[in-house]
């Protein structure tokens, strides 16, 4: 398989912060399916949670410490050049005009968000501009509504490394190790002045701590629509 067209990963999230369930996924991705890279994409305005505590540049800030020291990892910062809610649709899209049509991208999802899929816009499109690879999240539950299911099927693959054959349209629900690890876990910590130390690189705690952010209480999320 030439290098060009090897699969670019495509990892969206809040990132508020990055953490290790978000990275060891990530890289067991990259290997795994043998990626070409992994792009962590934070979103400037997220559209199914409040409004994160800290801003988007400085959770892009984050996700650039937390992934320098890795080959093949790349912190995008395409959602901050952009205004409005961040649409993955319009993320794939932008990097589709970047790459071309040949090279496959994978849409990195938790199992959770995965089971909210039929609330993102636009959301039967993704398919047309990625393949959807689904890392199992502890505690979720791969339960789906039934017009997800419906959807899934006849594109579920049993070989990952079929998403080289085609530059979109899979889905592969993808075992990673299991790291019961959340955002919200540790900005509670932080905020209650505890030690998030091991569950997020240390370079990230180092700025947090120098940059005194997550010190105001909590926001609880909202419960998805
Ligand atoms: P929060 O606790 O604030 O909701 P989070 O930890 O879920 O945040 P996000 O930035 O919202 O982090 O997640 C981005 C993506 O990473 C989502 O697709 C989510 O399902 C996935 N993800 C987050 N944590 C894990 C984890 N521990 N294991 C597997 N996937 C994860």
């Amino acid at each position: 398989m030439p290098p060009a067209l090897r699969p670019v990963g495509v990892f969206g999230g809040t990132f508020d912060p990055i953490h290790y369930g978000h990275l060891r996924p990530a890289l067991e991705l990259l290997e795994t399916l043998e990626l070409s890279e992994v792009r962590f994409i934070p979103c400037r305005i997220p559209v199914h949670r409040d409004t994160p505590s800290i801003t988007a540049e400085q959770r892009l800030e984050l996700v650039r410490l937390a992934t320098v020291g890795q080959a093949g990892f790349v912190a995008d910062d395409r959602e901050l050049r952009r205004p409005g809610p961040s649409y993955m649709v319009d993320t794939l899209a932008s990097l589709r005009e970047e790459i071309g049509t040949t090279v496959p991208l994978c849409l990195i999802l938790g199992s959770d968000a995965f089971r909210e899929l039929t609330t993102w816009r636009r959301w039967r499109e993704l398919t047309d501009l990625a393949h959807l690879v689904v890392m199992q999240r502890p505690g979720a539950s791969l339960v789906l509504p039934s017009e997800l299911e419906a959807f899934v099927a006849p594109r579920l693959l049993d070989d990952s490394l079929a998403l080289h054959e085609r530059s979109a349209g899979s889905i592969l629900l993808q075992p990673v190790t299991q790291l019961a690890i959340s955002a919200t876990q540790v900005r509670t910590l932080l905020a209650r002045g505890q030690s998030a130390r091991y569950l997020l690189p240390e370079a990230v705690l180092t700025h947090i701590h120098n940059h005194a952010l997550y010190r105001s209480p909590v926001v609880s999320n909202p419960t998805p629509q």
